[in-house]
């Protein structure tokens, strides 16, 4: 099966995508995890996508599509995977339909989970990861269950974004506005675009999740 969660920066795409990543046996392919792990490494493509990504703005489509092309041929994805992050512009998507056909796979369900804007500054600028496993964490939505241990690896470490603070999520939000929103009536128009509530407790949100992949 092959997903897309699709949603605003702290629609809460990347907790689904772990859920599911354990529910369904699927791989979670995170462009911006991805894009952070090449700014960390600073490799070519990492020093170049970091200026973007510091300023709230998408990276070259260049950069991300070659990153997904190379992906998505690796081993882990053949049962299936969770585009998080991807795509972000009508090129992008159009991009994706051309390296699934050659993959001989098609896309499933395109997942819009929806939010109040209101709400998406205090999910972003409050969130942070576990250093060792990555899994998602909230200030006040989603702590762990001992105060400073991780839930799901045990570890003590954590980390937050450089690009999750008010002014930066502020620019990310322009910009999914502007150009990843009208990716919706791409998909729409194909007939695999479901909806969620994404407002609900994360556990709801995935109970819905649940039911539209099932349908
Ligand atoms: P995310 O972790 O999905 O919020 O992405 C963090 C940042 O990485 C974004 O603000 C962009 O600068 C960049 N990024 C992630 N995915 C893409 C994409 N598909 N296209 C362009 N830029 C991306």
């Amino acid at each position: 099966m092959i997903i897309i969660l699709f949603g605003p920066p702290g629609a809460g795409k990347g907790t689904q995508a772990q859920r599911i990543e354990k529910s369904r046996g699927l791989v979670q392919l995170s462009t911006g995890d991805m894009l952070r792990a090449a700014v960390a490494a600073k490799t070519h493509y990492g020093v170049k996508a970091k200026g973007k990504m510091d300023a709230g703005q998408l990276v070259s489509d260049d950069i991300v599509i070659g990153i997904i092309a190379d992906r998505i041929k690796e081993d882990d994805c053949k049962n299936g995977f969770i585009l998080d992050g991807f795509p972000r512009n009508v090129a992008q998507a159009e991009a994706l339909d051309v390296m699934l056909a050659e993959e001989g796979v098609k896309l499933d369900t395109v997942v819009q989970m929806q939010v109040d804007d209101a709400a998406l500054v205090d999910r972003v600028s409050g969130r942070y990861t576990c250093a060792k496993c990555n899994e998602g964490y909230h200030d006040t939505n989603l702590k762990p269950a001992v105060d400073g241990v991780c839930d799901n690896c045990g570890s003590t470490e954590f980390k937050r974004r450089d690009d999750d603070n008010a002014e930066t999520v502020t620019k990310r939000l322009a910009e999914y506005y502007a150009q990843t929103a009208p990716v919706l009536p791409y998909y729409a128009d194909k007939g695999i675009l479901q909806q969620v509530d994404g407002m609900v407790a994360v556990d709801e949100v995935a109970a819905q999740i649940d039911a539209v992949l099932a349908a």
